[in-house]
């Protein structure tokens, strides 16, 4: 299955787990959390799928998500014999392994009324899910209800002040990359998605605007000023994609056949000619992976500084015994060299420079 998150930092994490690992160290590159926000059926469970490239979330045109999903991703080692097995596992349900993606769906239906009734109702009480493959990075999503503002079915009348103080305790976290998700077809000095945001990261340092629906504008309108950011500036941009519609998702389409159909939509539309990197899920999947690639890059010199102060105390400890070893002391230094130049791989991978670790 295709995976478009992570395919350029996987190399990268693994390299750098596997040069910790061999150093008997505790460091590990810790990728940050990423959460959608937005108005209720903005698009954002579709977005998250779409990320990860398999179908498992329940959508639709009324309130789906109604408690917060944290969707842990968890890398497996391919079988000796080259097939790969993708598999997920509910914390409520531990031991329990879901190998078809729409039992996945339905135990997120039927976990969700459990807890939040059959009648609408929303609980800020987690959903825990890792799924297993070897097509994904270690990194964990959220997917949340969205915001709404009339109350419905069981909903209490401070529906929209709970849900915003739900969405709140995800984003507030520094290290939370944040997907604010508005549907074209809206105004977008009313989105919700980002007003929360900005309230959350006032900088913009960490909120990367999605535009979603952009098959189903108004005749005659476009998202061309949107996406450059002329409409709402937003330091880590826009990107605008188009994800299954209703119809799609009870025609059962796949993934795969929709990003071929979003890839279409945007080849055939002359406005969109010249923003091909803030169009489609695959430009977002790369434009998360380079943030991905600034975090690791960003988090390696501490890595570094633990890896040498452990050295340093390893070394005396063999000083102090008087053994001179092929020791481990020798074999680190010769990983922190190693490590060092991955640091130099990493800028000039930023910077655009090496093609070889690109998504493209
Ligand atoms: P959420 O409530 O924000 O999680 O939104 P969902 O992902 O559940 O989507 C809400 C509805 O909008 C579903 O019926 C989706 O099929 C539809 N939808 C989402 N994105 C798009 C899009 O880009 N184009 C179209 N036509 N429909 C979309
Ligand atoms: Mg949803």
């Amino acid at each position: 299955a295709a995976a478009p998150l992570g395919h350029s930092v996987i190399p990268i994490v693994n390299k750098l787990q596997d040069i910790f690992a061999q150093l008997g160290s505790q460091s590990t590159i810790e990728l940050p959390q990423v959460a959608v926000v937005g108005s209720q059926s903005s698009g954002k469970s579709s977005v998250l799928e779409a990320l990860v490239g398999r179908d498992f979330l329940p959508r639709g045109s009324e309130i789906c998500t109604r408690r917060p999903l944290v969707l842990q991703l968890l890398q497996t080692k391919r079988k000796p014999d080259g097939t790969e097995e993708e598999y997920g596992e509910f914390l409520h349900l531990t031991g329990k392994r879901f190998y078809d993606f729409s039992d996945i769906r339905r135990e997120i239906q039927a976990e969700t009324e459990r807890e939040a009734g059959g009648n609408k109702g929303v609980s800020d009480k987690q959903i825990r899910l890792k799924i297993f493959s070897p097509n994904v990075l270690d990194i964990t999503l959220v997917d949340l209800p969205g915001i709404t503002k009339v109350p419905v079915g069981d909903q209490p009348t401070d529906i929209e002040a709970r849900i915003r103080t739900m969405i709140m305790s995800y984003i507030r976290t520094p290290s939370c990359l944040i997907l604010a998700v508005t549907p074209a077809n809206s105004d977008l000095a009313n989105s919700d998605a980002l007003q929360i945001a900005g309230n959350a990261d006032p900088d913009g340092h960490r909120t990367i605007g999605i535009i979603t629906k952009l098959d189903i504008m108004d005749r005659g309108t476009d998202a061309r000023n949107l996406l450059l950011g002329k409409v709402i500036p937003l330091r880590l941009g826009y990107v605008g994609v188009v994800n299954r519609s209703q119809e799609d998702i009870m025609l059962n389409r796949s993934i795969k056949d929709a990003l071929v159909a979003e890839e279409k939509f945007f080849r055939s539309r002359p406005v969109y000619n010249g923003l091909a990197d803030r169009c489609g899920v695959p430009q977002l999947a790369k434009k998360l992976n380079q943030i991905l690639v600034q975090h690791i890059k960003a988090v390696l010199p501490a890595l570094k500084s633990r890896i040498s102060s452990t050295l340093v105390s390893v070394a005396k400890e063999h000083a102090s015994y008087g053994e001179i070893t092929e020791s481990k002391a020798g074999q680190g230094a010769l990983l922190l060299n190693i490590l060092s130049k991955y640091s130099e791989a990493f800028s000039s991978m930023v910077e655009g420079k090496n093609e070889e670790m690109s998504t493209a």
